[in-house]
């Protein structure tokens, strides 16, 4: 089997043991003779699965109990309506973090509910940096605090939780499992699957049984974060194929040692990387401000932008896969996600070397 080195920022990188699981199961869950996408979403069998997911993300990211674990659909962007809708309650307005393209979506988004005030913004040097905590102008009467804890873009990612005096908001879509979070620092952190938790059409929202309830009176019910926790997550059909695939991604993280040891492996892949192209005399460029490099995703450019498309060429002749950049910015990207192996990061590394030896 000729599997590639996908670098791609998502859907991305399913662990190859959760495939092959997943594929030895596929005709017969758990003996039902069925494949668990043909079986109800009320059936023992599944609600078994999807409790021991929730179980497992609880466990894996220390989720406090008064948070509640919800899986909806719509994707890390219909979050950035439904967040608003949800907790704005009868405070009109809400601090956004500016810090890359992904939090100005949100940013836009929000606009339709409320007042929304960029408490700080790193976009005049071209979100090269996460702003500077002693610059952050917060309103203490904002309904909450939002930032992106890693801009999958840009590649800047917060070092540290900023610090709120109002419920903080993250969008973790493509950071969460990747690094320890503390969750109770935060009022809600939100990820889609299919960055580092499995397949496209699952996304994950964690939050304080606190803030429930105060949805907008125009909050259609099935986006009511209150309804949906109550309901278990399932006032309507969820997306039960990506919810079994989370599951099992959830069992491979703890396989794997649990967070510690993924971020220490993925700090590791991300040196390798970044080392790469420092030391390339200028021939890589990556232009994040070293303590908010991300450790997910990193962009880079070539000196000279003529040899992108034979560098992204040769790199997919060698299954070295998914590495353009996003259309907004052009150039590289290299995603490396929790599945990426430390072999496919060194052997990006090693391509990276010889195309700078022969065009160097
Ligand atoms: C991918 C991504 C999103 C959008 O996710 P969708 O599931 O496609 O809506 C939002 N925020 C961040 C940080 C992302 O990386």
């Amino acid at each position: 089997m000729a599997r590639s080195h996908n670098f791609s920022a998502g859907p991305t990188a399913l662990p190859l043991e959760v495939l092959q699981q997943a594929h030895e199961e596929f005709f017969d869950f758990a003996g039902t003779g069925m494949s668990v996408m043909e079986i109800s979403h009320r059936s023992e069998v599944f609600m078994e699965l999807g409790h021991q997911a929730e179980q497992d993300l609880r466990a894996i990211l220390q989720v406090p109990s008064q948070y509640k674990v919800l899986f909806v659909q719509g994707g890390a962007s219909m979050q950035f309506a439904q967040v608003p809708m949800n907790l704005l309650g009868d405070k009109g307005t809400a601090d956004y973090l500016h810090t890359g393209l992904w939090s100005g979506k949100a940013i836009q988004a929000a606009q339709r509910y409320c007042d929304v005030r960029v408490a700080a913004s790193s976009k005049a040097s071209g979100f090269d940096r996460i702003p500077c905590a002693a610059d952050y102008n917060l309103n203490p009467n904002a309904a909450y605090l939002h930032y992106t804890e890693n801009e999958t873009v840009h590649g800047a990612q917060f070092a540290d939780v900023p610090d709120a005096c109002v419920p903080l908001v993250c969008d973790a879509c493509s950071s969460l499992l990747s690094k320890p979070i503390d969750v109770a620092r935060h009022g809600l952190i939100y990820a889609a699957a299919q960055k580092n938790m499995g397949a496209a059409g699952l996304t994950v929202v964690i939050v304080d049984e606190a803030l429930l309830g105060r949805a907008l009176a125009l909050t259609p019910e099935i986006l009511d974060y209150a309804r949906i926790a109550k309901a278990e997550s399932m006032l309507n059909t969820p997306s039960t194929f990506p919810w079994y695939l989370t599951g099992l991604t959830l069992k491979w993280v703890l396989r794997r040692g649990g967070i510690a040891s993924i971020h220490q492996l993925n700090q590791t892949k991300a040196e390798l990387l970044y080392r790469t192209i420092d030391d390339s005399g200028g021939f890589y460029r990556n232009r994040v401000e070293a303590p908010f490099r991300s450790i997910n995703n990193v962009p880079f450019v070539l000196a000279d932008p003529a040899l992108e498309p034979a560098f992204l060429r040769l790199a997919e002749q060698s299954g070295l896969m998914g590495l353009k950049g996003h259309a907004s910015v052009g150039g590289v990207r290299a995603s490396l996600y929790n599945a990426v192996t430390l072999q496919a990061v060194q052997a990006l590394s090693d391509f990276m070397k010889d195309f700078a030896q022969v065009h160097g």
